[in-house]
């Protein structure tokens, strides 16, 4: 007779950890089953590593809640865990009469999600604090910070071990049934195997339709038609020009090519969107660089094209599509009457500062 697990996540990325972690330090049994020969090498590798604040997303949404709680949960576990991270803080710049009249509205909207502490700029107050900066007005956000999301992942395995739990690499989920008491799953890779538990939670990122069609019984209308957006970035070599992250004003479904650098003081501009992308295609298309250019000119006159190379992209997974502005979708058994089944979708950004809070709040959906 198989041997029936207590708890079985599919998806060893940033998300996946966490909820595995909530679990066991809820005193579950827990195994995170990933395909690949390690954790963290998809989407959870391939952003831009930033603690967002929470100022953007639909007040009342699950973006915006898990955002806004996920940020606190995670600058205390990178203080107690040792991992890498700063507070380095972000510039909203607007140039022009629409753009800056933007920015009280974007300021509104963050005071409705609990981020008060945006604080208005002149453009000359922007620039005193970044030489080199061109705007009219600003809102800087003293709470958004960067973080090694490597050193973040390998954090959540640790404690997801210390409570007990295990990760199973090479071990793709193929498809799986969902039974009285239970739900089986297929197990592929080298030594094919079946696996039972209590519950699964679905936190296989880009691929979580696709795994969610190849359980049987999980109700198609639950299952979200997700779309697949690239983000492209390039790389500036030399010295970091700003020591803040700087984003122009928003569109419903991006932040725009933005400025942002990691904590070794690599600068970047990213991510771009493109829609439609294919599964696995991280090419990035050399032929956008005039348009980061000149979009990045508008806030920092003084780039030098010569110092800018193709650098990584990564893919949302969406659930919205162009224009749109989307949000996390997290189906559990009371929304669609299966027990046994967790169903993460759509978990784009700010799905890295959000996992602590994503994994509280999957902990609370779990059945017993
Ligand atoms: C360009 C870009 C920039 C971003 N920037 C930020 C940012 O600055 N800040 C922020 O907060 N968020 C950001 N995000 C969002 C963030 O990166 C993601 O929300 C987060 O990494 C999602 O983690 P995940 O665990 O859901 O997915 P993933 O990291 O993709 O993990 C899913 C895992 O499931 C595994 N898997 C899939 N199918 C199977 C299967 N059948 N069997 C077993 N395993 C399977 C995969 O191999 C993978 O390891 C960004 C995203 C992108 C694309």
């Amino acid at each position: 007779m198989t041997e029936v697990i207590d708890v079985v996540v599919i998806g060893a990325g940033v998300v996946g950890l966490a909820v595995a972690r909530a679990m066991a330090k809820a005193g579950r049994d827990v195994i995170v089953v990933e395909q690949h020969h390690t954790f963290g090498t998809e989407t959870s590798a391939r952003n831009s590593e930033v603690i967002h604040a929470g100022i953007y997303y639909r007040p009342g949404g699950l973006r915006a809640r898990l955002c806004v709680r996920g940020k606190d949960l995670l600058y205390d576990f990178c203080q107690s865990h040792n991992i890498g991270h700063k507070r380095c803080e972000k510039l909203i710049v607007a140039n022009g009469d629409d753009e800056v009249a933007g920015l009280s509205k974007i300021k509104r909207n963050a005071q409705e999600n609990g981020v008060c502490d945006l604080q208005r700029l002149s453009g000359r107050e922007a620039s005193d604090l970044e030489p080199g900066l061109r705007c009219d007005a600003a809102l800087l956000s003293p709470s958004t910070g960067i973080v090694d999301s490597h050193g973040l992942m390998s954090a959540l395995l640790g404690d997801l071990e210390d409570a007990g739990g295990a990760l199973a690499v090479n071990a793709p989920v193929t498809g799986g049934e969902i039974q009285e008491q239970r739900v089986s799953l297929d197990v592929g890779g080298a030594e094919r195997s079946t696996i039972s538990a209590r519950l699964v939670v679905n936190c296989a990122g880009l691929y979580a339709e696709k795994v969610a069609r190849s359980i049987h019984g999980v109700p198609s209308k639950t299952i979200p038609a997700l779309r697949y957006a690239k983000g492209q970035y390039f790389t500036s070599s030399g010295r970091a020009p700003f020591s803040r992250l700087i984003y122009p004003i928003p569109s419903p479904d991006s932040q725009g090519v933005h400025y942002t650098h990691d904590l070794g003081g690599q600068a970047r501009l990213g991510p771009d969107i493109q829609w439609d992308a294919a599964i696995g295609d991280y090419h990035v298309d050399e032929s956008r660089r005039s348009l980061f250019i000149a979009e990045a000119r508008r806030f920092w006159p003084d780039l030098d094209p010569d110092r800018l190379q193709p650098g990584y992209a990564g893919i949302r997974p969406k659930i919205a599509g162009p224009g749109e502005e989307g949000d996390f979708m997290i189906v559990g058994p009371v929304d669609h009457g299966t027990p046994g089944y967790i169903g993460l979708y759509g978990i784009e950004s700010p799905g890295l500062t959000s996992s602590l809070a994503i994994g509280e709040h999957v902990a609370a959906l779990a059945p017993q």
